[in-house]
């Protein structure tokens, strides 16, 4: 209790005695060509209309640390319906607090008017509901959830000004929550998962009082809604280093909390299951600069659950394909409602696993109407995942390999001594009906 108040107290003497601090270009070593064209253009266009204009959050902390920013996010004192008048492509969004996206050619900057220091409405957990104050750029600092996250650029002045000691935090690999900890997290739970994902993706240590607080805390992730949460999964797997961020999620305590992050939880380990498998391969590919298909990756972390289902389903007396069909509508309700899945990823799924069963049909047509399939490429690949996992014989897979590039001719000829492992089991289904059906009929008669 006494450390807890201690603990309150220190740190709100460390935010009041929290000073600007302005970094020259000797100290940060920010090169404003760094800055891509749109985010310079937009910055630019502010100024020259008499507004302030910073880079800021993840952009300047990915310069500090040399790596190239994934996306630019700027703050500025014009209100968002300034903004809009000063750009012919943009629009407003967000319920809570508006930000405005700014198109500039291929690229969205998203700019926000720096925040105030009042909230419009907290929940009765101290949940932030609506934020709509506007303030100045010391209060905009205090509203952002890490030191490292709160340093803004200006690329015509070439300053960084840092309120809370980012830079320092950012030199010293440190994820340090601004303001007491546990009051950050009551007001939007998120912020947990951005400090595994921050710290997994930075290698950063999370320091303790922002750690502490999370165990806590945890549980409130299950109040958010599932779109937005689906929405932070999405960063934690596109990271680029998956893999870690899970291993964060383990160590801050959010397992158990939410039935989405238990099913990401195995791929923190090792590779001897899909999900590890598939985040591995994620990993891998994003950091070589190649595509990632997430309805792919989302089919192979949540395959256990339809497996389960699809075995289940089995056993009751289902064939290969109707079986799968009932499996995924018996799950379509979580994951669509509860898991917060976007249609346009549960589709990909859906494709991918409902083709699964038949690549067990190696008879008759069937191999030429799944190779003329859409989606056919991934279900093949996932495929190969569940037959490095064991689920399918080596010899299926090595067979579709060779079908793929095969002549007309030879495809035939494979089929024709294809061995039937689907077809002896219809076979011996459609003998078990009929002699059920004569049952039926001696029972009749
Ligand atoms: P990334 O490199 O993954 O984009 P990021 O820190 O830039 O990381 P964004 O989601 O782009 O993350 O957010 C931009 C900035 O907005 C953050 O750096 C932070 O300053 C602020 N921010 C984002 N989410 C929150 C939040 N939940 N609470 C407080 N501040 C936030
Ligand atoms: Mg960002």
């Amino acid at each position: 209790m006494l450390a807890k108040w201690l603990q309150k107290v220190l740190h709100r003497r460390s935010v009041a005695a929290v000073k600007k601090r302005e970094l020259s270009f000797t100290q940060h070593r920010i090169h404003a060509d760094e800055l891509s064209f749109a985010a310079e253009k937009v910055i630019k266009r502010l100024h020259n209309a008499g507004y302030q204009a910073f880079v800021v959050g993840g952009a300047v902390r990915d310069l500090l640390l040399g790596i190239t920013p994934k996306d630019f996010d700027v703050a500025t004192d014009a209100t968002p319906e300034q903004i809009r008048k000063l750009f012919r492509r943009s629009r407003i969004i967000g319920r809570r607090f508006p930000i405005v996206h700014v198109m500039v050619g291929p690229e969205t900057i998203e700019v926000t008017t720096f925040r105030g220091g009042k909230v419009s409405s907290h929940n009765e957990l101290g949940r932030i509901m609506k934020d709509t104050s506007f303030g100045t750029l010391e209060q905009d600092a205090m509203r952002r959830d890490f030191t490292a996250n709160a340093l803004y650029y200006d690329p015509q002045q070439q300053v960084v000004i840092d309120f809370h000691h980012g830079v320092d935090d950012i030199r010293n690999r440190r994820l340090v929550m601004i303001g007491d900890p546990l009051a950050r997290y009551q007001e939007d739970p998120v912020r947990m998962l951005r400090a595994a994902r921050l710290s997994g993706k930075l290698g950063f240590t999370v320091d303790n009082n922002t750690a502490q607080p999370i165990a806590e805390c945890a549980s409130l992730l299950q109040r958010e809604p599932p779109a937005r949460l689906f929405d932070e999964v999405l960063k934690i797997l596109f990271s680029g280093h998956a893999q870690a961020c899970l291993r964060q999620l383990q160590t801050l305590h959010l397992n158990n909390t939410h039935p989405l992050l238990d099913a990401l939880l195995p791929g923190a380990e090792g590779n001897d299951n899909i999900v590890a498998l598939a985040l591995y391969n994620t990993d891998q590919r994003l950091r070589e600069d190649k595509s990632v298909s997430m309805g792919f990756v989302l089919a192979a972390i949540l395959w256990p659950w339809i497996v389960k289902r699809w075995n289940k389903e089995k056993a009751a007396g289902l064939r290969g394909n109707a079986a799968m069909n009932a499996a995924i509508a018996g799950e379509r309700v979580q994951l669509d409602k509860s898991w917060g899945v976007p249609q346009r990823y549960s589709v990909v799924m859906r494709e991918i696993w409902m083709l699964q069963p038949l690549f067990e049909i190696r008879r008759g047509a069937r191999p030429f109407r799944l190779l003329a399939q859409q989606r056919f490429r991934a279900a093949f690949d996932f495929m190969c995942l569940r037959a490095q996992m064991g689920e399918i014989d080596a010899e299926v897979v090595s067979w579709w390999q060779t079908f793929q590039h095969a002549s007309e001719d030879e495809r035939t000829q494979m089929i024709r001594s294809a061995p039937d492992q689907d077809n002896s089991t219809t076979r011996s289904r459609t003998r078990r009906r009929r002699r059920r059906v004569n049952t039926t009929k001696q029972e009749t008669a």
